[in-house]
């Protein structure tokens, strides 16, 4: 269901008619032509025949009941997955996917094992956001937060990304600031200076996993074309422009990437970088590798706090259902 396919039903209609629709699907949610009252019968009748606002989907909850994924079926009979972040405080982050598997292979993530099949469309995207604004209207509550850091690389399918995001921060439709929705990358350099340029400036968020550029590229094969310095210096230029901070996400693996030299190395590499601050994820298990124990996280997260770097300890969400980081690859059991 698109904008552009509304527009096609609605052809011949008055004008007012395609605002009174844009406005009845994205922000009251109606998830039936049926509840369309301002529409005449007639005419819901017709959109109910050639667009259909059904939503196909798995829903598995968590078990407390207020996060979960959500399995969507695309038109094409493909699958994607999205997941929903209900916070201590009530804030509700809905995670978003942007591609079917991920080319970059990443050694430590469910997806990255997938491979790669397709580029989503900004519809695509949209119909995850709206999945999750209709589960929570259900609850009298709203998305408080977007972060496109579900199935693949966002800033490989930039253009329907920013599309979606158009819809996502626009006041009259689901009306999320800016500063509530991130993306994550692995840091794609050329693309990152292009979102300088965005109106919408969204936070940033680096997949960063490593100190070094020898680690990285061990775990994170695709980032032997971003040097790590070119990437901060490139981040550090997004911040200049944007006035952002940046977070640095850090999963924690057993043995890889947690030892005392690495956290030093990580002190030194964000010395005198005040507005990044680093997002320790202790690693969801997807078969290759463990995830640090909690002493070790601790000793890591100490190291960053005594050389004066921000550093912040993730919740982890959804791993009762795979849903949680590094998790999505479709499994339900
Ligand atoms: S971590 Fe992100 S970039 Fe790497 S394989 Fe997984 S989805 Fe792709």
């Amino acid at each position: 269901m698109t904008i552009e396919k509304l527009q096609e039903v609605l052809t011949g209609e008055a004008s007012f008619r395609l605002k009174q629709a844009i406005k009845l699907v994205f922000v009251d949610l109606i998830s039936d032509w049926e509840d369309a009252s301002v529409f005449p019968l007639v005419l819901r009748e017709k959109l109910k025949q050639d667009l259909s606002l059904d939503i196909k989907a798995d829903l598995f909850l968590s078990k407390e009941q207020k996060s979960g994924k959500a399995i969507i079926h695309l038109v094409d009979g493909l699958k994607v997955e999205t997941t929903l972040m209900n916070h201590k405080d009530g804030r509700n982050t809905v995670c978003i996917s942007s591609q079917i598997g991920c080319p970059l292979a990443c050694k430590f993530c469910a997806t990255g094992k997938m491979g790669f099949t397709r580029n989503l469309d900004y519809s695509e995207i949209l119909i995850q956001i709206i999945f999750w604004a209709r589960f929570l209207k259900n609850k009298n509550e709203k998305i408080s937060n977007v972060v496109f850091m579900g199935m693949g690389e966002p800033l490989l399918n930039y253009d329907n990304v920013f599309k979606a995001i158009k819809f996502i921060n626009d006041p009259d439709l689901f009306n999320i600031s800016s500063r509530k929705i991130a993306i994550s990358t692995i840091g794609l350099i050329n693309e990152i200076k292009k979102m300088v340029n965005e109106r919408i400036k969204v936070d940033l968020a680096i997949s960063l996993h490593a100190p070094n550029d020898f680690l990285r590229r061990k775990i994170m094969p695709y980032s032997e074309n971003y040097q790590l310095e070119k990437l901060l210096d490139t981040s550090d230029f997004y911040i200049k422009k944007t006035n952002r901070r940046v977070m640095l996400e850090y999963l924690l693996i057993k043995g890889v990437n947690d030892s005392q030299k690495e956290a030093l190395e990580l002190s030194r590499l964000l010395l005198g970088r005040k507005l990044y601050f680093v997002n320790l994820i202790k690693y969801n298990e997807t078969g290759s590798f463990k995830p640090s124990d909690q002493k070790t996280i601790n000793n890591f997260k100490n190291i960053l706090l005594r050389n004066g770097i921000n550093v912040i300890e993730r919740y982890r969400f959804n791993q009762d259902v795979f849903g949680a980081c590094g998790q999505l690859a479709l499994k339900t059991t």
